[in-house]
């Protein structure tokens, strides 16, 4: 008999992964294993998220998974030793720091005559396989997808996970206190517990409420903020609760318009992955060099107003406070709040990448620093720095009723849906007369929207013309 370590990262769940179907189809016996490894910090909502989705696995897998703070490698070589194992897998991670961890593993059991799997079942496709026909990456979205991703047919793998066979382990099986130990969790984040619940389960159920009553015009509403119109399935995917490839199985027959632009977004993840994992200096630099004489203002007051909804522009206040409060940012106001603070704050976008790794629920290395590149206008195939949202006409498209800001921003629920995008530019009697007064109830604008808009694209012209 064979034994096999699984070692679980981005993936915590047993259906449709590759490195569960190995053993599987194996027959091996299993020692499934998880590291909390501090040299790869995630954000505090992540922690949070990490805590209920190990639990979660450790649960369905009966109490089985191991769970060990420290070092992987030399935790690795110990449960290698004591356990007799004769075969390791696990899924790719794509980040140079993870890939180059990986690579100093996978030497080491390659030098001990162990068999070594390593799968992508947390993407569509290995992103070293989805190159063009020159043979280089891609950098532009529309011509990805089309060559790579929208013919490509998926099937999940079907497998019965109550035959699993389990080493019996010598580890603490008093799972709760391990995490409780490892992963710290500060009292904040007690609020998550209401809106969330991570683990395969809780994906499961976001999948199945967004099929039933989300997908059907997903097209059209799923850059209204007001409407519950996305799957809100991006820490699930983030965590590998839900299996992309089950994903888009899910939806794959069925021909309509929304089921397409639903796949289109996945692919803007593959799109993500893609450009990390080759162009890895991604997540620092900026990918068009051009921007890095840019002159950013980066001041302190303006950056603590937004981080707490606090800028006078209501759309901004409330997607900033849904992220505090929820976890969660909605896409289409993720690119208005990102667009205020890199544009008309003068902000360097590495600013809003911290802030939304550490308090999103969704933080993803890729999608997150890809997308802040995205908004900045300084990344591959991104919006063009000169393209500047104006919060203002956002918010009266995206939100027509103010519901969303409503929701938010409480203060300002009695002002009617006409003027509640920009209540600073009511009379400040008319105003009283819906319970705000400025400066005490609400902010005025921390700076002025065409000032600055003229003030960022006075500063790129200034940028040398090339990339
Ligand atoms: C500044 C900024 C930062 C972002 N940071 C993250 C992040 O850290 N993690 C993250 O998962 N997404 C990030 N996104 C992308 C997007 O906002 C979220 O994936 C989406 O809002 C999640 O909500 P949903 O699951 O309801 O999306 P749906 O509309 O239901 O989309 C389904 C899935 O497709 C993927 N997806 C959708 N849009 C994108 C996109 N533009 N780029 C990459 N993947 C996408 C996600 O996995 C999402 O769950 C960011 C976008 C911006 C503008």
């Amino acid at each position: 008999m064979k034994n096999c370590l699984i070692w679980f990262r981005n993936d915590l769940r047993l259906t449709d992964n590759q490195t569960v179907n190995l053993c599987l189809a194996n027959n091996y016996s299993v020692l499934p294993v998880y590291i909390i490894d501090e040299s790869m910090p995630i954000g505090s909502s992540s922690r949070w998220w990490l805590k209920k989705s190990l639990g979660s696995l450790c649960k369905s897998m009966s109490g089985n998974l191991v769970i060990i703070k420290g070092d992987p490698k030399t935790i690795l070589k110990q449960l290698i030793d004591s356990y007799d194992i004769t075969d390791v897998c696990w899924n790719a991670r794509y980040s140079k720091q993870e890939l180059s961890q990986d690579n100093e593993i996978e030497q080491y059991i390659i030098k001990q005559g162990l068999t070594l799997n390593i799968y992508h079942s947390t993407l569509l496709r290995d992103p070293s396989k989805t190159l063009k026909k020159d043979g280089t990456p891609f950098k532009v979205y529309t011509p990805f997808y089309k060559q790579k991703y929208s013919e490509f047919r998926y099937e999940s793998y079907n497998y019965d996970i109550c035959k699993l066979h389990y080493l019996p382990t010598r580890e603490s099986k008093d799972s709760k206190s391990v995490i409780e130990a490892a992963v710290p969790e500060e009292s904040w984040h007690k609020k998550l517990d209401s809106i969330w619940e991570p683990g395969e389960k809780g994906a499961n159920t976001r999948l199945g409420t967004f099929l039933s009553s989300g997908l059907q015009g997903y097209a059209e509403d799923r850059n209204r903020p007001d409407l519950p119109k996305t799957s809100m399935l991006s820490p699930h995917i983030r965590f590998g609760e839900i299996s992309i490839r089950q994903l888009s199985e899910s939806i794959q027959d069925d021909n309509s318009h929304d089921s397409e632009i639903f796949y289109k977004e996945l692919v803007w993840r593959e799109f993500s992955y893609h450009l990390l994992f080759h162009f890895p200096h991604l997540i620092h630099d900026n990918l068009q060099k051009k921007f890095d004489s840019f002159e950013w203002e980066n001041k302190q007051k303006n950056i603590k107003s937004w981080q707490k909804g606090l800028t006078g522009y209501p759309i901004v206040d409330a997607g900033m406070r849904q992220l505090w409060q929820t976890g969660y940012m909605h896409n289409r106001v993720r690119m208005i709040v990102g667009s205020f603070l890199v544009k008309n704050l003068l902000t360097h976008w590495r600013y809003g990448q911290e802030w939304f790794w550490d308090t999103l629920v969704d933080a993803d290395i890729a999608s997150n620093s890809a997308s802040w590149q995205w908004v900045a206008g300084t990344g591959a195939d991104a919006a063009p720095y000169f393209r500047i949202f104006n919060p203002v006409t956002q918010s009266k498209k995206f939100d027509p009723t103010g519901d969303y800001i409503r929701k938010y921003v409480p203060e300002l629920k009695n002002i009617p849906s006409k003027y509640i995008h920009l209540p600073a530019d009511l009379d400040e009697n008319r105003l009283i007369e819906y319970g705000v007064k400025l400066d005490s109830d609400y902010p005025r604008p921390i700076v002025d929207l065409s000032t600055t808009r003229q003030r960022a694209l006075d500063a790129f012209q200034k940028l040398p013309k090339s990339t």
